[in-house]
């Protein structure tokens, strides 16, 4: 029973997902389960919503993967894209050469940062900016005469890419085990996640205890060896971990103590998601480089970067030389004129604003309200994003059967319902386009109970509760 294709869509979903199984191969996928199920085939998009092959609504409480900030379908940033493909599709920053696009961009980029950020330098994704990261930390340690400082701290369970340096310093396992990861001179530290590391402490205190592993590691390694930190302000992928409010200023006197760069990977956060435009101003810190990506386009194009503070940037630049990297596409146009239309559509619309006055607090609220429900341990939120935690018991916030895969189970119930909505483990995660209103959060709330019912019956069915 095919219902008809929606416009724009050439080929029924069956001959698109056997295409699509006989020779695309997808990012973090099980190869042969998906030619086994079929992909979902989405076709197209408007506001926060997007449409599948057979013509079904789904609410994107995910912004594509955490970057559609300003929703589908804006015009504004198209044309932005036109007029600039017509212009100039393409020249590089190589060679002693700029392109009007780049150079506006980075002077916006100044603008909307924090004051320590005058200069960026642009790349791909946000896994290229972290691989810029690790080569730009090093290089500024090897010019100040200190080339022993080479390694970098992060954390358990962050997501920081998937290039080698990416992976590496993210603190993902399952990553780590395929390809020999992580590369030499990155190492983890616990994660500052109070419901699994932190129980029987208040929040406040759990924070200095997780940042405290900072200082721990710095000891054991020597100052002198350490040289960066880096961590989400709020861990995304890893299922939106909010740290308790002490935590990253207390990072930051620590990194300030030993002299250690604090970076701040604002790939998901930055752009508006926590309701200031970058994650470090909500938790408290003043990171010396910060990476983004995803939310710098909207996701329409493909655009990352790494904004280099001046305690880095002055060093690189007057005692620096030839810093002996870069991209082919560090700077292209278009993704910079697509991102300059973006940013300038943020501001028209007052989304930061929006997100700190107005949808941010509903959201909240709405989450606290979700408490009360029996398969909930935990229901938070920062700004846009938020994490439901699924509990077996909500007393001791006691897990489910390690065999039990609650979270795919309510996922599944999500997709069938209108709703996407991503499974972490047992947290259930959104982070909507920051452009929803009242009422769609409502609509949000309305399928996310729905779901979270249906999910409740299966475990009592199944006897997962007992
Ligand atoms: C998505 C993400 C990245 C990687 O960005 P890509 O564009 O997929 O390379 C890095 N850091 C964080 C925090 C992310 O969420």
């Amino acid at each position: 029973m095919t219902a008809a294709p929606t416009a724009g869509s050439r080929r029924s979903t069956a001959d698109w997902q056997a295409a699509d199984s006989a020779h695309f191969l997808h990012p973090f996928t099980d190869f042969q389960a998906l030619a086994a199920q079929g992909a979902r085939i989405i076709t197209r998009a408007d506001n926060i919503y997007l449409w599948d092959n057979e013509g079904n609504k789904l609410l994107d409480a995910m912004s594509g993967l955490w970057c559609v900030n300003v929703g589908y379908g804006q015009q504004a940033l198209v044309d932005a894209a036109t007029r600039q493909m017509k212009e100039l599709p393409f020249y590089n920053a190589f060679f002693q050469t700029a392109t009007p696009p780049a150079i506006e961009l980075a002077e916006l980029l100044a603008e909307v940062t924090p004051p320590q950020f005058q200069h960026v330098f642009f790349s791909g994704s946000g896994s290229e900016g972290n691989d810029t990261v690790v080569r730009m930390v090093r290089r500024y340690w090897d010019i100040l005469g200190e080339p022993e400082r080479q390694v970098i701290i992060s954390r358990d369970n962050a997501y920081h890419g998937s290039t080698m340096a990416g992976a590496s310093l993210g603190g993902m396992s399952g990553m780590h085990a395929q390809g020999g990861l992580p590369i030499p001179g990155i190492v983890h530290i616990g994660q500052p996640y109070w419901a699994e590391l932190g129980q029987g402490m208040s929040r406040d205190a759990f924070g200095l205890v997780a940042a405290g592993w900072l200082e721990a590691k710095i000891l054991d390694l020597g100052a002198d060896k350490v040289a960066a930190f880096i961590g989400e302000p709020i861990q995304g992928a890893g299922g939106v971990i909010i740290p308790p409010a002490t935590y990253w200023p207390e990072i930051q006197r620590i990194c300030d103590q030993y002299g250690v760069l604090l970076v701040s990977d604002e790939v998901i956060c930055g752009f508006g998601r926590t309701g200031q435009w970058w994650g470090c101003e909500t938790l408290g810190y003043r990171p010396d480089l910060m990476t983004f990506a995803k939310g710098v386009t909207s996701g329409y194009v493909p655009l990352g970067g790494v904004m280099v503070g001046e305690r880095v940037a002055k060093v690189l630049i007057e005692q620096g030389g030839e810093f002996t990297h870069g991209y082919t596409y560090s700077g292209h146009p278009v993704a910079c004129a697509v991102a300059l239309a973006n940013i300038k559509l943020i501001r028209e619309l007052k989304l930061v604003e929006h997100v700190r006055d107005e949808v941010g607090p509903y959201l909240a609220a709405q989450f606290e309200s979700l408490r009360e429900h029996p398969l909930l341990g935990d229901a938070e939120t920062c700004g846009l994003t938020g994490a439901l935690l699924l509990v077996k018991d909500k007393v001791g916030l006691k897990p489910f059967a390690p065999e039990v895969d609650i979270g795919m189970a309510c996922r599944a119930h999500c997709f069938a319902n209108g709703l996407i909505m991503r499974a972490v483990g047992n947290r259930m995660i959104i982070a909507p386009p920051l452009v929803i209103t009242r009422s769609q959060i409502d609509e949000m709330m309305t399928l996310i109970r729905r779901c979270l019912d249906l999910t409740l019956a299966d475990a009592s069915r199944q006897g997962w509760m007992a």
